[in-house]
This record gives C-alpha cells, sequence and structure tokens, in this order.
C-alpha cells in the first residue's frame, strides 16, 4: 500500500499511529541513512533496536518494513515513528534556519510534488558561503552527515595513498550497515550491500577513463581488501557481493592489458603482491589471480624472484586434492611460459607430471609431435598411478588418449581391447555406449562379430551385473534381437522396464508385455501400500489399456477392488481411472 509522507495520519490505525508518536517525542528514532534511490534506513534506539527500511520517492511511502514481528504487513509503531522522524528532517531541509531569506517564499508557493524539486528550488537561491556555514554546522551536530560527507568528499583533493583509507572507512561503514545484529549479511542485505559496492567500482573505472589511475587503484585494492573477508560471514547466494570482487579484479585486468607507463606498472605490481601477501584474500581463487596479473607485469629479475619465492613456499599438503599446490604449480608454469625458454618449461611440467594438467599437456604436445610412443608411456604411467588410487575418471581419461592414439596408427589389437574395456566397464549410458560399441564392431571382422559378441554378453551377466541389463538391451535393440529382449526382460522384470521395452516390443509381443504388466502391477501393490504407490500403478494400467486389452484391465482392477476393500487410498485412485 502506498501512503503520503504528508497525510500517513489518515491511513493508520488510531491505537498504532498514538504509539507510534509517543515512541517518536521519546526519542527512540536513532540514525538515519539514506542507501539512494529513495531508499532510507532507520536504526531505532529501544532495547529491541530494530531496523526499518523505508522506500519514499515523490513524498510517497512506496515500501516499509520493520523487524519485529507484530507487523504482519501492516503498519507498525516502528514504522509510524521512522514517518514522523523522516517528515521533520524533509523540513528541516525546507525549512532551516541557515535559509531565513528563502523562508517566506517557500511559505507563498504552492506544495511541490517532490522534496527534491524544492531541495533544487533553494540550492539554487542559496549563497555559497550560506551553504557551507549550513554543511560546517551539520557535521558538528550529525555525526551520519559527518561520516558521509568525509567519505564522499575528503579525498577529493588528497594523494591516493589516504585515499585507499577513507575507501576502506567507507567500506567498513557499509559492512556495518548491512550487517544484522550478529555480523552477519543476510540474503536481502547482500544484494544492496553489493550494489553499494558495485557504485563505489563505478567511481573507479570513472577514475580509470580520467587517467586518474592511482585514485581508481586506491578504490579496486580497497574493495578487494575488504569486501572478501565479508563473504565468510553473508549470504552471498546469488553472487552480488562475489560479483563486485570479480568486478574488482576485471578493472585491474583492463588496466594491466592498457598501455601504462613503468611506474604504475610497477605500483600495480607490488599492490598485488603485497595483498596477495596480506593474505586477506586466502581461500579464495582471487587469491591466485593476482598472483597471475603480476605475472603479466613482470619486468625484472627481482620481480620474478619475489613471485618464484612466494609460489615455491606452497608446499604440498598431501591431501588427494591439494587445491593450494596445484595453484602453485599452474603459477610456476606461468612464470615460466612468460620468463623461460619452452625446454624449461617442458622440463617443469615433466618434474611435475603427477599434476594431472601437467600429464595431460604433455600427451596433447607429443601427439601433436608425433611423438605417440612418448605420449603412451605418459598415459600408462597415468592409468597405472591414477588406477592405484582409484581415480577411475582420471585412468579413463589417459586410456581415451590411448584409444585415440591406436585409431591414429590403426593398431587394432590395442583398439579392440580398449572399445571392449570401455563397453564392459565403461557407462551404460546408450549415447557413451554406443560410439566404442560402433568402434568395436567396426574394428571386429564382420564373420566373427556375432561370436565376439556373445562371448561380451557373457562377460558382462557374469561380473558386470549393475549394468548389464541397460547395456544388454542397448545390443539387442541395435542388433535388432527381439526375441532376446523378451526374454531379458521376463527375467528381469520391473514395471520401469516393461514401460522402457513397449517403445521397441510392442508391435511384436503387445500380449507378452500386457501379461508382464499384469503380473507385475498385482506384485508391486501387494508389496506397497500407500497413496503415491498406487497412483504410481495407476499409471502403469493406464499403459497397460493403451495397449489395447481393454478386459484383462477390467479384470485387474476388479479383483485389486475386491482384494483390498480395505484400502481406501487405492480404491479411490482406481475409480480415477
Ligand atoms: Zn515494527
Amino acid at each position: 500500500m502506498e501512503i503520503s509522507l504528508d497525510e500517513f495520519e489518515f491511513e493508520v490505525e488510531r491505537v498504532v499511529l498514538e504509539q507510534g508518536l509517543r515512541y517518536y517525542i521519546e526519542g527512540h528514532v536513532g540514525s538515519m541513512i539514506e542507501l539512494g534511490n529513495g531508499k532510507y534506513r532507520a536504526f531505532l534506539k529501544d532495547s529491541d533496536r530494530y531496523v526499518v527500511n523505508l522506500t519514499i520517492r515523490n513524498g510517497m511511502v512506496e515500501n516499509y518494513s520493520c523487524e519485529c514481528q507484530n507487523n504482519q504487513g501492516s503498519i507498525c509503531q516502528h514504522v509510524v515513528a521512522t514517518l514522523f522522524n523522516m517528515r521533520k528532517d524533509f523540513q528541516d531541509l525546507i525549512f532551516a534556519p541557515e535559509t531565513n531569506n528563502t523562508i517566506d517564499e517557500i511559505e507563498s508557493q504552492p506544495k511541490k510534488s517532490s522534496v527534491v524539486d524544492e531541495v533544487d528550488e533553494i540550492l539554487i537561491s542559496l549563497k555559497e558561503n550560506e551553504l557551507k556555514d549550513f554543511i560546517r554546522q551539520t557535521c558538528s551536530n550529525d555525526r551520519e552527515f559527518r561520516f558521509r560527507f568525509l567519505t564522499i568528499f575528503a579525498n577529493i583533493n588528497a594523494p591516493a595513498s589516504s585515499a585507499k583509507a577513507s575507501y576502506i572507512k567507507q567500506i567498513q561503514h557499509l559492512i556495518v550497515v548491512y550487517s544484522g545484529r550478529h555480523g552477519y549479511i543476510g540474503y536481502r542485505e547482500a544484494k544492496e550491500f553489493g550494489e553499494a559496492i558495485l557504485e563505489i567500482l563505478d567511481t573507479a573505472r570513472t577514475n580509470i577513463e580520467k587517467r586518474n589511475n592511482n585514485k581508481a587503484l586506491a578504490i579496486i585494492f580497497a574493495v578487494l581488501e575488504e569486501v572478501t573477508p565479508v563473504l565468510n560471514s553473508a549470504d552471498d547466494s546469488n553472487g552480488y557481493i562475489g560479483g563486485c570482487i570479480e568486478e574488482a579484479v576485471d578493472l585491474i585486468n583492463e588496466l594491466v592489458e592498457t598501455e601504462i607507463d613503468e611506474s604504475l606498472r610497477s605500483e600495480i605490481f607490488n599492490l598485488l603482491m603485497d595483498t596477495f601477501e596480506s593474505g586477506k584474500l586466502h581461500g579464495w581463487d582471487w587469491h591466485f589471480d593476482l598472483i597471475s596479473l603480476a605475472i603479466q607485469l613482470l619486468r625484472n629479475s627481482q620481480e620474478k624472484q619475489r613471485i618464484q619465492t612466494i609460489v615455491t613456499s606452497i608446499k604440498p599438503t598431501g591431501e588427494s586434492y591439494d587445491w593450494d599446490y596445484r595453484k602453485a604449480q599452474e603459477l610456476m608454469h606461468e612464470l615460466l611460459l612468460r620468463t623461460e625458454n619452452e625446454e624449461a618449461v617442458t622440463q617443469y611440467l615433466k618434474e611435475n607430471v603427477s599434476n594431472p594438467d601437467f600429464r595431460e599437456r604433455l600427451i596433447k604436445q607429443a601427439i601433436k609431435a608425433n611423438d605417440y610412443k612418448y605420449a603412451l608411456e605418459l598415459a600408462n604411467d597415468g592409468i597405472a598411478k591414477d588406477e592405484a588410487n582409484d581415480y577411475i575418471g582420471l585412468a579413463n581419461k589417459w586410456r581415451e588418449y590411448q584409444l585415440d592414439i591406436y585409431q591414429k596408427l590403426g593398431d587394432d589389437d590395442n583398439i579392440i581391447r580398449l572399445a571392449r574395456y570401455f563397453v564392459i566397464k565403461g557407462s551404460s549410458a546408450p549415447e557413451s555406449l554406443k560410439d566404442y560399441y560402433n568402434l568395436l564392431k567396426k574394428t571386429i571382422s564382420a564373420d566373427l562379430w556375432s561370436e565376439y559378441l556373445e562371448k561380451m554378453i557373457v562377460e558382462l551377466l557374469r561380473k558386470e551385473k549393475g549394468t548389464a541389463y541397460d547395456k544388454l538391451v542397448s545390443f539387442f535393440v541395435w542388433e535388432e534381437y527381439w526375441d532376446r529382449y523378451l526374454i531379458l526382460l521376463q527375467k528381469n522384470v520391473t514395471l520401469s522396464r516393461i514401460e522402457a521395452a513397449e517403445k521397441y516390443l510392442t508391435s511384436l509381443y503387445t500380449d507378452q508385455l500386457i501379461s508382464l504388466y499384469d503380473l507385475e502391477i498385482r506384485f508391486y501393490i501387494e508389496k506397497n501400500v500407500g497413496r503415491s504407490y498406487y497412483i504410481d500403478a495407476c499409471r502403469y494400467i493406464k499403459r497397460m489399456r493403451n495397449l489395447g486389452d481393454i478386459k484383462t484391465v477390467d479384470k485387474l482392477i476388479g479383483e485389486m477392488r475386491n482384494q483390498y476393500k480395505n484400502r481406501r487410498a487405492l480404491l479411490e485412485e482406481l475409480t480415477k481411472l
């Protein structure tokens, strides 16, 4: 409901209005901040310390909320008190004593629709010294105003070094404003906080455009250092806060990629390294992005040494997935790529081949250089090591590379060996199974194929019971062995398997499918009690009916009604059929 700020008394219940007014007169409305875009936040000074949020545009209260639980959407005394305070604030602004000479004018004019218009009008007629007097006085009386004034204007002529401190202060203030009582930024506040930080970053962008690079850097690094730790105590599930860090890193990236002079280059380099060393971003990818950017900027051996020292200080922990160490290896690789020749880089990769990314890189390099022998060796080594560690996914990745190489070499024996491995051991999803199956079929001579297939079927049934059914179904469909499909289904029947078989077997084996359904539905109902099972069973009865044998279906329904007289939910579901 929209309420007019000037006339809210007429729209609020009398009891609440009186409570709110008393609350306001007793001075319980504490500091208020303007969040921009018509949004205000008031902090109440009673024992509950509620926070009230308001959106006021063009003199209309478009939105209000209060932390107290007793208002379910209706206005509460806290909001009313805040509105009284708000209106007084607006009036104070208009009738401020410093603007004596314009009061008459304003009072004699008809009321403007918007407070902003009125402010503008006053500002136009104000003399500069009057405005300064007003600001001076307000700064000394109003802590909140003084803070905003200082953060916005204090660094106008300040050197970049103090600009950063003042942005840090500004951000820390925002953190306090958006944090709840337990120092945690909630889901909604995370969005608002993120938006406020993005505004600050916009200033950085403007400064880059104006070539005020030092100021821009002050802002960017203030955001990186102060905002990243906030992620540990915020609900940023929508990524508003993370997005700000991303944006800050992007801005550095943009700067790094433009032509910058030596002093700026070395300044950015040092900022990046200092921030990394401060550890404030540790635990996030951005922590390592800093080094990555520094590597792009480095220009002399001292700087290289500094990076090298940092990167080599990150030691393996022995954990099965050692994130930091993997990152450190990646960075060292980047550093060598920038500063050393190809042999040195390859040497590093070989020395650290236990890193799967490096192994893959070496394999690709070897394949590209037609050094298949070395590529196969690397893959073999990887299979042995990763299988020993139970990293089946990785081991299979190396097998994929081998299969690829053997195809290039036309080595049929090894193609068959590996394709067979993937058919028997790999996924049973038809999409991935099909490629290996076809490769196998293509490589084995046609007159030997059916014998070969039978051997695989036996092996599957013996060793891979879990996935055998699905794989065999795929084989039988591809080979169009419909009779064998039916037998397999009959021996391993479930309702969902009958449903999946309809597509292939209906035209040849309608009666068999119907009697399978008939048996399985009876079994299913006998075994399971509960409405969700009955709904499921009825879905299969419908499918059964669609196969065309109405008589069998009616018989089934009739017998179930009889047999399960006490299952009311079942009877209800059967009636819906
Ligand atoms: Zn309230």
